[in-house]
């Protein structure tokens, strides 16, 4: 890429690729101290109790800072998680200061800014593919990929040069199943860029090891408070220090699995500021050491409203379950999902690999999820929402949730 076009990116986004390549050899106590000052700030003006969702709705006037339409502006978070929720941002900072730590995050999949991305997530128009010169992306849109259009589909993208594939992780495999295997097999896709979902451990490993194509993995919320890569390393998940702060406090009620919930303090000086904000995800503390100092959690459990009730009525996280799952077990899927009918029992679709074998899945499942009964029914497809994601969990259960 070109220096000419590097300098498009914006002074917000050099700034944060400064403070990210100087926080890479920062000891915990560099880290703690800049936080700290950051924190302490906030704290003074804000108070320093634990924030959430319903405080930034009904008094949004207190969370803002150098409110200047139109320099900033509104987002609203998405609906699947519940009921959305406007705040105030930077439209031009925010931005680059995204690209600069998301651009950090690809590179592990190979990536430089500029590359050519193939994007399959969500962003729903008209025609089937849209090229935009300014991401240098094609956008496909996944409502568009109806059967009549998959020839379509499949002779465009087999012209394509290389490329790197930016998915939701419960995406990827509709892409791949959309082109048809063979043919993905034979695609030059560089790297897989799969995000702002929980991608299991084991399914991520499977997929590099059997396709040969590296994914970049992270998480990130809604607000932008905090921002994590998940590490080649240990497999967790590191929280940048110099996005924002994130702390992982015990679920309450404490709950048997350990989990915890990730409190976000967004960096941010313009727009609502989120100051030690629950953001209704929830983690599991990371056990042992990385060579990366920044902060960790071993694993996302996803968002705290894919809980499950098991037979004696206790409330689980369904992604401490599964996500941890290693091993031979994603062989033997191509796809997954969990619907909780009535409490304490689990309907599993399983969209069975043609090697599969439904005693191991069935095995590994009730090994794992012994407090609830399974019920296990194969089948060919798992119905997707408009953008192309397939939720990981369902509850139709009439009891309470
Ligand atoms: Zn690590």
């Amino acid at each position: 890429m070109t220096l000419a076009r590097e300098t498009l990116l914006g002074p917000a986004y050099f700034r944060h690729r400064g403070l990210i390549a100087r926080s890479r050899s920062w000891t915990a106590d560099d880290i703690r101290r800049y936080e700290q000052a950051r924190l302490a700030r906030l704290a003074r003006r804000y108070g320093a109790g634990v924030t959430s969702k319903s405080d930034y709705r009904s008094h949004p006037e207190r969370f803002l800072r150098w409110d200047l339409p139109p320099l900033t502006h509104t987002v609203r978070t998405g609906g699947t998680s519940g009921q959305p929720l406007a705040f105030r941002a930077d439209v031009l900072g925010r931005r680059q200061k995204e690209r600069a730590y998301l651009f950090d995050i690809w590179a592990d999949a190979g990536y430089a800014p500029h590359d050519l991305r193939v994007v399959y997530r969500g962003n729903v128009h008209d025609q089937l593919v849209r090229f935009d010169r300014l991401e240098n992306a094609w956008n496909v849109s996944p409502s568009a990929t109806t059967e009549a259009q998959l020839g379509t589909l499949r002779e465009w993208v087999s012209q394509l040069p290389p490329f790197f594939l930016h998915v939701y992780p419960s995406s990827l495999f509709t892409f791949i199943d959309l082109v048809g295997e063979k043919l993905f097999r034979r695609l030059p896709v560089r790297g897989v860029l799969a995000g702002s979902e929980g991608f299991p451990a084991g399914e991520r490993l499977r997929f590099e090891r059997d396709y040969g194509i590296r994914v970049a993995h992270w998480y990130g919320h809604s607000e932008y408070a905090v921002l994590a890569y998940c590490c080649r390393r240990c497999q967790g998940f590191h929280f940048y220090p110099t996005y924002g702060h994130a702390e992982l406090l015990p679920a309450s009620p404490p709950d048997a699995d350990g989990l915890s919930r990730i409190i976000a303090t967004s960096f941010n000086r313009i727009g609502t500021q989120f100051v030690r904000y629950d953001t209704g995800d929830l983690a599991v503390a990371a056990q042992g050491a990385c060579a990366d100092q920044f902060t960790r959690a071993s694993s996302i459990a996803g968002r705290s409203q894919e809980v499950f009730t098991d037979l004696a009525g206790r409330k689980r996280a369904l992604g401490t379950y599964v996500f941890g799952i290693h091993g031979t077990f994603w062989d033997h899927l191509r796809d997954l999902q969990f619907v909780q009918d009535e409490p304490g029992r689990l309907q599993v679709l399983v969209v069975p690999s043609p090697s599969a074998d439904r005693a191991e899945i069935e095995r590994t499942l009730e090994h794992r999820l012994p407090m609830v009964r399974l019920g296990f029914e194969y089948v060919t497809a798992i119905e997707r929402g408009a953008n192309g994601k397939r939720r990981y969990f369902v509850s139709r259960s009439a009891g309470p949730s």
